[in-house]
């Protein structure tokens, strides 16, 4: 027996009334309202949650992966052989297998082979590499914020190079090492040698055009950079002794290849620093991940446990309705399905909130003993809504 409940409340100035449907619901076990509240609690995760959790995982084995790889780069760099520019080089390439060392440390200076490169900008600067970038800056008008934001976009960017040495910071010292592919090197940072901004001139028509657009250009940011003669370099690969040249190249399996300007231990510091960075990042969304895991089964635990207690609570209620029935005589077929459960015989009168079950007549209410508890579920009642069937 079973009832599908709808309730029709009118309010209106000169009087209010609540209009109530019992109908029968032969799919459903127990005479309730159900209100839409009852609908949320159902133990399912939401929308948000799923998708939080989905993100957060993501990023974690993101950034897991890239600290597990930048890990590995500072034991490599750390575990690079360093090899001095003197005159013991060759004899050291030529005993060592296949005439490589395949992960070492240079540290010396810039030295042209043959041609040199001048700055476009600057007198009687010279170098190996020369990088030209020209970056278009503008304030673009965020929907969003409704704030200007900066913008810069690369236009334009060349850069040259000429066969370079890495040689001994003894002058005396002949050795010299040819460094090949300088720019399929990583943290190579050229040196600016010039900079200069051409702000964009703005007419009265341009600036209303670029509120309309939401686009306002500043203007052309032009940079020369360039690796000079003399710098001191720190170059990490493979090293081989190639018919007479020392060469210093992009190592293989996998290993990092570095030029940089800084010496080799603020090389390798500037490169457990980014490992912190990935760290922080991996056990921050790792957190995040957990958490809302956690929270997502502490939810379905505490909905099951819910529905474990309501369900225990209907077994004992229906066992209690039947041994009544047996103690009053009366068949279980002979009871209209809406008859009150406690007399078993008026009509069911009245609507229990919260709970919204409807389950007893209203003498039968009157007579539950205080504090008033629904029979069916022993909820407390706080209020109680005459039923009038139509
Ligand atoms: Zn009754
Ligand atoms: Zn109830």
């Amino acid at each position: 027996m079973a009832f599908v409940f709808s309730i029709k409340v009118q309010l209106t100035h000169d009087h209010s009334f609540i209009e109530c449907h019992l109908t029968p619901n032969p799919g459903g076990d127990t005479p309730a309202l159900v209100f839409s509240e009852k609908m949320d609690s159902s133990g399912k995760p939401s929308t948000a949650q799923v998708l939080l959790l989905t993100t957060s995982s993501a990023l974690t084995a993101v950034f897991y992966s890239v600290y597990r790889r930048r890990t590995t780069t500072v034991a490599r760099l750390k575990g690079a052989k360093r090899v001095s520019i003197d005159q013991d080089l060759k004899n050291i390439l030529t005993a060592a297998p296949g005439k490589c060392v395949p992960y070492a440390v240079i540290e010396g200076v810039v030295r042209s082979v043959k041609e040199t490169l001048n700055s476009q900008f600057v007198d009687n600067c010279k170098g190996v590499i020369e990088r030209l970038t020209l970056k278009e800056k503008k304030m673009v008008w965020n929907r969003t914020t409704h704030l200007w934001n900066e913008s810069e976009k690369v236009i334009h960017q060349r850069t040259n190079t000429v066969p370079f040495d890495l040689a001994s910071h003894d002058m005396a010292m002949a050795a010299t090492i040819r460094v090949i592919r300088p720019l399929d090197s990583s943290e190579l940072d050229l040196e600016t040698t010039y900079e200069n901004f051409h702000p964009t001139v703005q007419s009265l028509t341009n600036v209303i055009g670029h509120f309309i657009s939401g686009e306002r250009p500043k203007g052309i940011h032009e940079t020369e950079e360039m690796l000079r003669l003399g710098e001191s370099v720190t170059g990490v690969g493979e090293l081989v002794l190639d018919n007479n040249l020392v060469k210093l190249q992009p190592p293989k399996q996998g290993l990092r290849y570095f030029l940089s300007r800084l010496d080799y231990d603020s090389l390798v510091e500037k490169q457990q620093s980014s490992v912190r960075v990935w760290r922080v990042l991996t056990a921050v969304f790792g957190v995040v991940a957990s958490t809302t895991l956690l929270f997502i089964l502490w939810k379905q635990w505490v909905y099951h446990r819910q529905r474990r207690k309501e369900k225990n609570v209907l077994e004992e209620f229906k066992e209690h309705q039947r041994k009544r029935m047996r103690e009053l005589n009366v068949e279980e077929t002979s009871v209209s399905p809406s008859a009150c459960t406690v007399c078993l015989s008026r009509e069911r009168s009245c609507v229990f909130l919260e709970c919204g079950h409807v389950c007893a007549c209203d003498r039968c209410y009157q007579a539950l003993p205080e504090p008033k508890k629904c029979p069916i579920c022993r909820a407390t009642i706080e209020r109680v809504v005459p039923l009038y069937n139509s």
